[in-house]
């Protein structure tokens, strides 16, 4: 991922090599093609706004330092911004004060909801908890049976319906999902939610009443980050309709041109807060926007 923006911004870099000083006219060309890059890598067009006019307010008001020439100078200034919009600091997870901390995924199918259940789990099991994984993606016919597949590989309990027993209500399950935990004393809760292939009224619905059902003391918005600029509608209509304190951008493995993962914080207003990278379940890390700016940087 990233791999032409990175490329397109190293070429911007590279002009500047060798100026002594820069012009305004040499800003003014750097800051459009750097929004070129950006558009190119699918960012929402706001966010390269934004993100454009920073860049040129700081470059042209950059004191002269004897430390950085122009070149580096520019490369500061874009590594800063980069960080600003993928959130700026890494936000941690919150965990309830009392009783166990509710978890909901909720996001499209194929998001990577269900691997992200198991990703989860085993990445709280190395911090201690004992997590518990609750199947409400009744919709999809595999859904249970993968997440109790994730669920061992994790070695983590999961909630699920029995099977036989028709369609099932997902927040009936959820419920008795959250009793299990407080009887079992599992102190994380991880709620799985049932996605649609685009997002409609009924799924955004029946996620909500999850969310009342369980009250969760998160709802991370898992988004894939292959599907470009779709993003954006996809992350606003979750947004809207059920509400979400967090993002956990899948298949950054993948080699799209990374434009949703650069415009989710800046759009929705809520944090990246995982990565995954991968279809094992250790593929998976917290999100540091520092780290991807350096990435994006090369
Ligand atoms: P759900 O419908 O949202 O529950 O999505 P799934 O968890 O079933 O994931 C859909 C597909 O994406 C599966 O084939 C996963 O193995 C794959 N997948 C999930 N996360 C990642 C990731 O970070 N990288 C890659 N390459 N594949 C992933």
């Amino acid at each position: 991922m990233f791999e032409t923006l990175s490329d397109r911004l190293s070429g911007v870099f590279t002009t500047l090599r060798g100026k002594g000083r820069l012009s305004p006219a040499d800003i003014d060309a750097t800051a459009r093609e750097i929004r070129i890059a950006l558009l190119e890598a699918d960012v929402a067009l706001p966010v390269v706004r934004t993100f454009i006019a920073a860049v040129k307010q700081r470059a042209n008001g950059a004191e002269i330092s004897k430390a950085l020439n122009p070149a580096q100078q520019v490369i500061k200034i874009v590594n800063e911004e980069l960080v600003a919009i993928l959130g700026g600091e890494t936000r941690r997870l919150r965990f309830a004060k009392t009783g166990p901390t509710v978890i909901m995924l909720a996001g499209l199918q194929g998001a990577g909801k269900t691997t992200l259940a198991g990703k989860l789990a085993l990445w709280l099991k190395g911090q201690g908890h004992t997590p518990l994984l609750v199947a409400c993606d009744l919709q999809r016919p595999n859904a249970v049976t993968q997440l109790k597949v994730v669920g061992e590989q994790a070695g983590a309990t999961v909630f699920a319906p029995e099977p036989g027993n028709g369609v099932g209500d997902p927040v009936a399950v959820a419920r008795a999902g959250i009793d299990f935990a407080l009887e079992k004393h599992h102190d994380v809760v991880v709620v799985d939610t049932a996605g649609r292939l685009g997002v409609d009224a009924e799924l955004m619905a029946q996620a909500a009443a999850i969310r009342d059902a369980v009250d969760p003391d998160e709802t991370l918005f898992v988004l894939d980050a292959m599907i470009g600029q779709d993003a954006v509608a996809t992350a606003e209509a979750f947004r809207d309709g059920v509400g979400f304190t967090g993002v956990v951008l899948t298949k950054l493995d993948g080699d799209a041109r990374g434009g949703a993962a650069l415009s989710v914080r800046e759009l929705t207003g809520q944090p990246i807060m995982f990565a995954s990278t991968g279809e094992k379940l250790a593929d998976f890390d917290v999100f540091h926007p520092d780290r991807m700016a350096s990435r994006i940087l090369g």
